[in-house]
């Protein structure tokens, strides 16, 4: 069985004929498989839909009851047969729920991996790499120019701040399925035990992840918030806030977002953003480099992102390599920031981005 045969990248999605699903699907379909919660991955309209439970509740928090026609939860490690082909999910390490999609049948094994990370995340299970003959990576931040900093290390900067400043607000954009919730589990990790406030826009996906049990301490609703009382206070909200009139009920605000793009210096600027905070749920150049690696895959596909340079990358090691030119994806980080009127072209920041990429040493 050609590789091809069990997975084939249509303008739906990677479609299983065998199996007649999709993974992660662009339009509506009868049968999908969804590897987690982002809004590109996880559309709703399906007739069917099979994730991890917690993708499959962040679904219907996002989405509303009627996200899907059926669902069937996924557990970790379980393996399901849908005609005639073996299906498992596997921690991906990306946000809560994230998995990997392992199919598998006549002996070829395909893992399509999502997004995913290779770092700690304190609210998430880890990524686990597994043995495949065909692996199936994002290439978000694949270039050798980014490597993300420990993102403990961007939590202290942020602590550091707010201790230099107990005058002024502390807001923080973070995409708010994921991003959010791991700064807020790492500020309390590092002994930050004040209440934590939160935009609207954060609170049923917060309060989900608190409820799952992930310690984020106590957490306010910035609505109703004198602002004397928000003065030396950290806030969570989506990226587009920072610049809106709903940042003015801020006593004099320290504006910080946390994303793997703080290491582009334009796009901090483009968000006016004092305290650029480099914390990914993306892997970067080495974390996609050691993942491949690790799977022991023969053949890599490379969906969006950068996929050239980690295609080419993956030939010098002498493994066969290809992108998939899957269009759709890679959106979850810009949807809460459209609004941006600011934003430029894609083509001219994309362009700009590569010369102005901190450390960069090309
Ligand atoms: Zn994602
Ligand atoms: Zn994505």
């Amino acid at each position: 069985m050609r590789p091809e045969d069990l997975l084939c990248p249509t303008p739906k999605g990677l479609y299983c004929p065998p199996g007649d699903f999709y993974i992660d699907p662009l339009r509506s379909v009868a049968r999908a498989l969804i590897t987690h919660g982002h809004s590109d991955h996880a559309r709703p309209g399906h007739g069917a839909v099979m994730a991890t439970q917690d993708t499959l509740d962040i679904m219907r928090l996002r989405c509303g009851e009627n996200f899907a026609g059926r669902t069937q939860a996924a557990a970790y490690s379980d393996t399901v047969t849908i005609d005639g082909v073996a299906v498992t999910f596997k921690p991906a390490g990306h946000v809560l729920g994230s998995a990997q999609i392992c199919v598998e049948k006549n002996g070829l094994r395909i893992v399509a991996s999502g997004d995913y990370k290779d770092a700690r995340d304190p609210t998430c299970a880890p990524f686990e790499p597994i043995p495949c003959d065909v692996f199936i990576t994002e290439a978000t931040f694949g270039l050798p120019v980014f490597r993300h900093a420990h993102a403990e290390v961007e939590i202290a900067k942020l602590l550091q701040s707010v201790a230099l400043f107990p005058d002024r607000a502390h807001l923080v954009g973070a995409y708010s399925l994921g991003k959010a919730q791991r700064v807020i589990a790492m500020l309390r990790e590092a002994g930050h035990d004040a209440p934590i406030y939160l935009h609207g826009a954060m609170e049923k996906i917060t309060h989900h992840y608190a409820a799952r049990g992930i310690p984020l301490g106590e957490l306010r609703p910035v609505r109703g918030a004198k602002k004397a009382e928000l003065a030396g206070t950290v806030t969570l909200c989506p990226p587009s806030a920072l610049q809106e009139l709903w940042a003015r009920r801020f006593p004099d605000p320290v504006t910080a977002f946390a994303s793997g793009w703080m290491r582009v210096r334009t796009r901090a600027r483009q968000h006016g953003v004092e305290l650029p905070l480099v914390i990914s749920d993306h892997a970067d150049w080495d974390g996609l480099c050691a993942s491949i690696v690790a799977t022991g895959a023969s053949e890599i596909w490379v969906t969006h992102g950068e996929e050239d340079a980690l295609v080419h990358w993956c030939e010098t090691r002498g493994l066969r390599a290809r992108p998939l030119r899957l269009v759709g994806y890679g959106e979850e980080e810009t949807e809460e920031t459209a609004a941006d009127p600011d934003a430029d072209d894609a083509s001219a920041s994309d362009e700009r981005r590569l010369d102005d990429i901190e450390g960069a040493d090309a």
